[in-house]
């Protein structure tokens, strides 16, 4: 079996804060083979299709203000178990929930402006993978 996929975003906040050189340097650390990377600015409408499933939560048109306020950096992550093993490196969602020592204990500073996310289940993370990089973007 391959190893499993991942899609990662550094979100708006971890750019503006200089923080994209650090956060990539713990993925690697923690063995993850990146095999695309590129930033891009979303338009508030990408922001909406990319958190499509959200749409019904009160929080969705802060947190698609949000994702489209500056540029974000995507990138597709390699490593056995790369889908939970990234959930861990990142910590839960609140960063006052996050284990010590997590990228969202160390760096976000609410709920919303918490640095990365990580998709959930192999399904999204190919689906959103599609979303950000073509076949041939993904580097073998
Ligand atoms: P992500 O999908 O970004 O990796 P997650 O899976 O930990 O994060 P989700 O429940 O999928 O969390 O929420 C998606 C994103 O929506 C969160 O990362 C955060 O930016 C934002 N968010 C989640 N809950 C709230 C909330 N209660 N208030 C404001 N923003 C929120
Ligand atoms: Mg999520």
């Amino acid at each position: 079996m391959p190893p499993q996929r991942t899609l990662a975003i550094l979100k708006p906040d971890c750019v503006h804060q200089h923080l994209i050189g650090e956060v990539l340097r713990r993925i690697q650390e923690a063995d993850f083979t990146i095999r695309a990377l590129r930033m891009v600015r979303l338009s508030k409408a990408e922001a909406e299709t990319f958190y499509a499933v959200h749409r019904e939560r009160p929080f969705f048109d802060e947190l698609t203000d949000f994702m489209s306020s500056g540029p974000c950096v995507p990138a597709v992550l390699e490593k056995e178990n790369a889908i939970v093993d990234f959930r861990s490196l990142i910590g839960a969602t609140d960063p006052n929930e996050a284990e010590d020592g997590t990228v969202r204990a160390d760096f976000a500073s609410s709920v919303q402006e918490n640095i990365v996310h990580g998709a959930d289940s192999p399904e999204n993370a190919e689906r959103e993978a599609a979303f950000f990089f073509s076949e041939r973007e993904l580097v073998s």
